[in-house]
């Protein structure tokens, strides 16, 4: 592969050293989930709410995104929120009911995992464990995660490099687990218009420097329900392997993420329009699963 000035050493050792990079590994890794290949060919929507509520909010929007195209649903259990007095998510009682309708749609699911101590629970509920921007240099739940051998969605970290993004993916490859898939989610700048500064050039930078997959979520990256279109084509055009979106089946009446949450009809027509963004680029958004119900 041709060098660049860009691609530094990483930990100051030689990129051919680190388990991440292209350099080691020239081919993209393809993390398969339940026959849905994150990191080919086709693009990956992943959509669902910021929070499970309830059985009926869960329920109706798992089958309403399912319906729209979606390939994997998203739902938090265990919610890393800024207040402690905010909802803190249904624990263990949500990644239940996430089974629950895994079964039923067929649809593989990928829920937060925040705590050491929780690995093994939450990774027997779900097909993707996620790590979070806020934990995204919490070493010890990276190796936990490493060592679960789970898929792992990695969030980037808010005040993250690029470097120190590879790094902690670099964790959990050298525990034996490469099954992760990186996730542009936004980073702080001086900016706030958008609740975060949705780095898209990240995208094209993390597909140089490393063979993992990489997703962006327009939903946090920008805090806005509008945006989230226009960010997700954006992503789509800029060579993104995927999207996650929050989606509610009433934005409105969300416990957690409203304003940045799509309504069931939003995300429908969006889903027609990204096919149009992934043909221009001569890529495909993922078929969804033919019907098991
Ligand atoms: C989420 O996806 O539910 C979430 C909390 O995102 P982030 O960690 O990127 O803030
Ligand atoms: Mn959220």
């Amino acid at each position: 592969m041709e060098t660049n000035p860009c691609d530094k050493p990483i930990n100051g050792k030689s990129p051919i050293q680190s388990k991440v990079s292209r350099y080691t590994k020239p081919d993209n890794t393809v993390v398969i989930v339940n026959g849905v290949q994150i990191g080919g060919s086709d693009i990956v929507i992943i959509a669902g709410p910021c929070a499970v509520e309830s059985r009926e909010q869960l329920f109706e929007t798992a089958r309403s995104v399912r319906e729209a195209g979606a390939n994997i649903l998203r739902g938090g259990a265990f919610k890393p929120r800024s207040s402690p007095y905010s909802f803190q998510g249904l624990g263990e009682e949500g990644l239940k009911l996430l089974a629950q309708i895994r079964t039923e749609t067929g649809l593989p699911i990928v829920t937060e995992v925040m705590d050491t101590r929780q690995v093994d629970m939450v990774a027997s509920y779900t097909d993707i464990l996620q790590v979070g921007s806020r934990n995204m240099q919490n070493f010890p739940l990276l190796k936990e995660v490493g060592i679960s051998g789970k898929p792992v969605l990695l969030k980037r970290g808010m005040m993250s490099t690029i470097e120190e993004f590879l790094l902690a993916a670099e964790y959990i490859l050298s525990q034996g687990n490469g099954q992760v898939i990186l996730c542009e989610r936004g980073i702080r700048t001086f900016e706030t218009s958008t609740r975060n500064t949705l780095d898209l050039s990240a995208v094209p930078m993390l597909k140089r420097l490393t063979h993992l997959p990489v997703i962006v979520d327009p939903s946090h990256g920008t805090g806005l329900r509008w945006m989230v279109p226009p960010m997700a084509k954006a992503a789509i055009a800029c060579g993104a392997d995927g999207l996650i979106m929050e989606v509610h089946y009433n934005p409105e009446a969300a416990l957690c993420d409203g304003h940045q949450s799509l309504s069931l009809a939003e995300f429908d027509f969006l889903m027609s329009d990204l096919e149009k963004i992934a043909f221009a680029i001569g890529r495909k958004i993922m078929a969804p699963k033919p019907s098991i119900v």
